[in-house]
Formats: C-alpha cells, structure tokens, sequence
C-alpha cells in the first residue's frame, strides 16, 4: 500500500518528539499548548500519524491496526472536564497492517485491543484540533516488566526500518518526556526548575544538536543526573525512536523548551523542515 495524493510526495515529512507532561496541558493554555497549536499550522498536513507512546508499554511491540480506535482516559483523579473530551480520529488498518509486515523481524504485531492513549490525543488534540487526520499508535516493548526491557540499540534499530514512513507523508511523532521522574516533582506547576533536572536537559540538548546518538543511546554514562531524571525507560525510548529517523544533514529545531512542575522537561523538537 502507497498513500498517494499527497501534495508533498517526494518530500520527507519532518519526525517530532513532543515533551507531552501532564493531562492538565490538554485544557491548559500555556506557552507550550501555544506552540504545539502553531506547529500544527506550520507543518505539511500529513497523510497520516504515527504516535510511538511513552504509556503504551507491551511486550514484542504492537501496532494499533483497529479502524476505529477508541480514547483511553488513562491518568486518574484529574477534573471531570479531561475525562469529556473526545479525539475521534480514524484508525487506518491498512498502513498499520504494513508497519507490521515490513517490521516482522522485530516482532511488530497488528493490536486491536488497545486505543488512543493520552501520549497521542492530549497533544494531538493541540497539534491537530479538527482530529480529521488518521492516527495510529506504536507501542514500546519492554518485555514482561521493565527489568527486561529490549537494549536501547535494539529500539533504535527498530525505529530505523520506520523511515520509509516519511516519504509517503506520515508524520511520526515520539510522544514522552526527556527528563520525567514523577517521584520528585512539584506539584506547583511553574515551580523553579531543579538544577539537576536543567542539567540533564542541556546534556540531551547538546547531544542532540551534534547528532551524538550513541551519546543519546548511551545515556547512562550522563551520570547522576540521568539517574535522576530517566528512572524508567519509557518516557525517555520515544526520543530514541525519534532520532534514530534522522538523516545526518538534518537540522534539529526546538519547537519548545521548558519544564513543568521544577523537573519535567517539556523540550520538543522537529527533525527535518517544513
Ligand atoms: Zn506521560
């Protein structure tokens, strides 16, 4: 299957990895739903959406293949109002029954269980308000528990064989947090930002700005801070993912910068332009 009718055939659609935070963003209004919003309009209308998860956690990695796929409210004791909203994108079988194919050594298996989880809509909904585009989900496998989650060179290679992707105008986008320790946060949002956490972000970001993947990969040679800041894996493997899509002539843009709640680092980039 080809996606055809795209204006921007030929051109690769750019990759994302969007800091998503709290649910609270979804009906805040704030620096970073404001940016979110103009990079909706900024970017080429793609074709479709590939959302690789932070809250999508399986073992072997699953691909949401459903042709409707319903909303997960899965965040617990926040305002009535976040549990009322609705993200009715299609699902698209099609293109996520390929995925699936072409990834088979990796064992990517079509899913028809799971839905939308707020990894997806709760930035989606910013990004693309209308909910007119398909979406489909990628999951992380992290083995049965999190004591044998795959090695990060093996998502990275998995994330690799994504990149024809690109060329038929999906928008893929990384969806976590790269520093996210819900265990010494703030609960005062616009709390002043931990030094550690600072740290650790401008580490990534350097990293990132000279396509230092194996630094990236290797984050736990950051020291400290990333023992700090990267407790779990699964927050952190979707930038992974995002970078491993990157060609070497690509530029890195930060679409936004900033923390949430003293330690949680609200960076999003865009890999590739317009
Ligand atoms: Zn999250």
């Amino acid at each position: 299957m080809t996606l055809k009718g795209n204006k921007n055939e030929g051109l690769k659609m750019p990759v994302l990895f969007i800091g998503h935070g709290s649910p609270m963003n979804i009906i805040s209004e704030n620096k970073f739903t404001q940016n979110l919003k103009k990079l909706g309009k900024d970017l080429p209308k793609p074709k479709a959406i590939l959302v690789i998860s932070a809250h999508w956690l399986t073992s072997g990695t699953r691909v949401l293949c459903s042709k409707k796929p319903s909303l997960i409210y899965d965040f617990y004791g926040f305002p009535k109002e976040l549990y009322e909203i609705d993200y009715p994108s299609p699902g698209l079988p099609e293109l996520a029954t390929l995925i699936s194919k072409k990834l088979e050594s990796f064992n990517v298996t079509c899913d028809h269980e799971w839905g939308y989880d707020h990894a997806s809509w709760a930035i989606l909904k910013h990004i693309y308000p209308n909910a007119d585009i398909p979406v489909l989900e990628l999951s992380l496998d992290y083995g049965f528990n999190r004591w044998n989650v795959k090695p990060m060179e093996y998502h990275y290679q998995l994330a690799k064989n994504l990149t024809f992707l690109r060329e038929q105008g999906v928008l893929i986008i990384g969806s976590g947090n790269i520093v996210h320790n819900l265990g010494i946060i703030d609960f005062n949002v616009d709390a002043p930002i931990m030094d550690w956490a600072k740290q650790l972000d401008e580490i990534v970001k350097k990293n990132l700005l000279h396509y230092n993947h194996q630094n990236l990969i290797n984050f736990k040679e950051m020291g400290n801070v990333a023992n700090l800041g990267i407790p779990t894996w699964d927050h952190y493997l979707p930038l992974i993912y995002t970078i491993a899509l990157q060609e070497k002539d690509e530029p890195v843009i930060f679409i936004h910068e900033g923390f949430q709640h003293g330690s949680v680092s609200m960076r999003c980039i865009q890999i590739g332009k317009n």
